[in-house]
């Protein structure tokens, strides 16, 4: 019996490059989720979560009936789950097909019971918390002795396979590898990690998050559509994936693409570049050189990538109206959070300026709170 916990986060810069192989700097949240978990005889795993009513429980032999390996024809045939419960039910899925089916049957029943402070679909990753505590506490339990980034990838498996989510793996790495104070530098192709300290508490600097309330949801078209553009982009260059694009290469990119396409591509051409200039910024001269990256990343979002949307717009540009280093969406876009990078003292002004410019344009009250760069998972109790 034992307490795990694991962070959510945010995106500082590189949105939408994981999944074409590129660089991301996100950082593990102060927000973590908790899952309360014991052993049990009969090779039963039950999940309980305060976010449902009714728990949800399967024999683990069943695990691999109900996520089978070629993906979501056999689920929508089988035995299904509620989606929520597909996240826990999935990281142990997951975990399991890492051992021979023989050691796996001899895995002990699991209870777990699921309580998170990660706001659910405003862009801070809920999805790689629920499944960072879950991997956390049957790595222990299971005595599976895996690092932080098989953790991850557990978890990313659990999402795309067992949920049906196409998630990059950003979101968990971020989660498994946080640190306090340090944002998590990822290269989506080859998972090298480095810790890049941030310093915003020592220089007078708050990360403000401006949920705006709108859920975004993966499933929808937009997500898919802009994979697609990434992908034919990468197709008609003639590379593996938008990585091996730089911005050498988008005058010729103009050629070959249509117009969509070419911004897409732009876009993550671009963001690769600002994650590259960020993490250099921050070494060379401190957090507060890297409000224009901020900026620079919300417009290629807004005008190249276009998934924003008016309450994030409105939340960037009233942040930076009022004193604001920078401000952009973070998060896969189509509602969710921005985040701004103030100081200390004007976070007062700025959340009160967002509140009123969002009622003036007659949005819903956005939820307001402060972000700490804070550690990945650990056992609390
Ligand atoms: P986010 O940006 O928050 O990660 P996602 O759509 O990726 O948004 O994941 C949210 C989903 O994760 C929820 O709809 C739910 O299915 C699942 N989830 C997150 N937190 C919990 C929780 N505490 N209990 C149960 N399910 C959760
Ligand atoms: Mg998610």
């Amino acid at each position: 019996m034992g307490v795990w916990s694991a962070p959510g986060r945010a995106n500082l810069i590189g949105e939408h490059t994981d999944y074409n192989d590129g660089f991301v700097l996100p950082f593990a949240i102060q927000h973590r989720t908790a899952a309360a978990v014991r052993l049990r005889v009969d090779g039963r795993i039950r999940v309980a979560s305060t976010f449902a009513e009714e728990p949800v429980e399967v024999a683990l032999d069943d695990l691999e009936t109900l996520f089978p390996s070629d993906g979501a024809a056999g689920r929508a045939q089988g035995p299904t789950v509620p989606e929520w419960a597909a996240y826990p039910l999935g990281v142990a899925w997951a975990l399991r097909a890492l051992v021979p089916a023989w050691a796996a049957g001899t895995f002990a029943g699991i209870d777990i019971a699921i309580a998170s402070e990660v706001p659910v679909g405003a862009g801070l990753s809920s999805s790689a918390a629920i499944e960072g505590a879950t991997g956390a506490a049957l790595n222990e339990l299971w005595g599976l002795g895996l690092d932080a980034v098989s953790l991850a990838q557990a978890g990313r498996r659990a999402e795309n396979e067992a949920v049906g989510a196409p998630t990059g793996i950003m979101d968990q790495m971020a989660s498994t590898l946080g640190q306090a104070d340090a944002a998590v530098f990822l290269d989506c192709r080859t998972l090298e990690t480095r810790s890049i300290p941030l310093g915003f508490a020592e220089a007078g600097l708050e990360v403000l998050v401006i949920d705006t309330g709108v859920k975004h949801a993966h499933s929808t078209g937009g997500y898919r559509e802009r994979r697609e553009s990434c992908e034919r982009g990468a197709a008609a260059l003639g590379v593996a994936a938008l990585r091996d694009v730089t911005e050498a290469d988008l005058p010729r990119a103009a050629e070959l693409l249509d117009d969509v396409d070419f911004r897409r591509v732009r876009h993550v051409v671009t963001e690769d570049q600002r994650v590259l200039d960020t993490v250099a910024a921050l070494a060379a001269h401190g957090p507060r050189a890297i409000g224009d990256l901020l900026v620079a990343s919300h417009a290629s979002m807004r005008d190249d990538f276009e998934i924003s949307i008016p309450e994030l717009d409105t939340a960037v540009d009233t942040a930076l109206a009022h004193g604001a280093i920078g401000a952009r969406m973070t998060g896969g876009g189509f509602g969710g959070a921005a985040i701004a990078l103030v100081d200390h003292d004007r976070v007062p002004a700025v959340s009160e300026a967002v509140r009123t410019a969002f009622a003036e344009a007659g949005f819903a009250e956005p939820h307001l709170f402060t972000v700490v760069p804070s550690a990945g998972p650990h056992r609390d109790v």
